[in-house]
């Protein structure tokens, strides 16, 4: 028996129905992997690159520096987009690796930077990692885009997301994954794919005080735990000394980090997407239709992040 959800924070409608597993799956296609450095925009940055914008982390998994979106160049009146760079290609951000918290952190920890320098304008901090998360190529990195005018969309969330009702909502117990920090992992309401989580401070925090350690905590117990789900944490795991060095991304995702409106009010909130889940195209918006309503949902990964 299908059932219909809207979600209290960002207005999907989702209809859950257990034959979610018999329609045709869309199959996950691997990126190439630039081996060639001269055809990576990122690899080998001269120190004096024009691109390059001040500001770098060093938190045990390499430099991490920032960079001027370059295709396209976006910098104008309308708003920036700036990159956050990984110091090489292998590792990817969803390799299961000795650093990969350290990886997530330098990532968080420069986007918050970035971030912080336009505190008049609001800020979506966001990872794409493979194809279907829609990143272009396969040099670990995320953005941080800031347009000129807070998206009507995420003022009608943060607006929604000060109601104690849909905080409640979101926070209730039965679809709880995880607790640590100050921070709820829980399943969303209406996600758009089956292994999508969401991640809120448990009282309100603006971007600023975010800890970039805590949140790549629950970022990579989230990735363990889709790994041992899908049954590919081997495969995921990362050996610098095997032929697996030059291996694509072994799942695609997109974190995606909603910052509090420039005025103050609301609060960073998350959303960690398996984007190859989702439903392809058209089928994606507005309706979704997932095989574990909520409670299930959280309960496949209660335990394992
Ligand atoms: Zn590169």
């Amino acid at each position: 028996m299908a059932t219909a959800t809207t979600c209290p924070l960002t207005g999907r409608v989702g209809l859950w129905t257990p034959a979610r597993e018999l329609r045709p799956q869309a199959r996950a296609v691997r990126q190439e992997l630039v081996t060639d450095v001269d055809r990576c925009p990122f690899c080998d940055t001269a120190a004096d690159d024009e691109r390059l914008v001040a500001g770098h982390v060093e938190a045990g998994a390499g430099r991490w520096f920032a960079m001027r979106n370059i295709y396209p160049p976006l910098d104008g009146p309308t708003g920036t987009a700036t990159l956050v760079v990984g110091p090489d290609h292998g590792p990817t951000l969803t390799h299961l690796h000795p650093a990969i918290t350290a990886a997530w952190t330098s990532v968080f920890a420069l986007q918050q930077q970035l971030a912080g320098r336009a505190p008049s304008r609001w800020s979506l901090v966001t990872t794409a990692i493979g194809a279907s998360a829609g990143a272009s190529q396969q040099h670990p990195h995320g953005q941080v885009l800031t347009p000129s005018a807070v998206p009507p969309i995420s003022a009608t969330q943060q607006r929604r997301l000060s109601d104690p009702q849909v905080l409640a909502a979101l926070l209730q117990e039965r679809h709880a994954v995880a607790d640590a920090d100050g921070l709820r992992l829980s399943a969303p309401p209406v996600p758009l794919g089956p292994e999508d989580l969401l991640l809120l401070p448990t009282d309100a925090q603006p971007l600023a005080a975010l800890d970039p350690g805590a949140v790549a905590r629950r970022v990579v117990g989230w990735l363990r735990a889709v790994h041992e789900l899908r049954g590919t944490a081997a495969r995921s795991r990362f050996d610098p000394t095997a032929a697996a060095i030059e291996g694509p991304a072994p799942v695609d995702v997109k974190v995606l980090l909603h910052a509090e409106l420039p005025d103050g009010t609301g609060r960073w909130w998350a959303e960690l997407q398996v984007t190859e889940a989702h439903a392809p195209g058209v089928a994606a918006a507005p309706l979704v239709d997932v095989v574990h309503p909520p409670a299930a949902h959280a309960e496949r990964f209660r335990g394992r992040c």
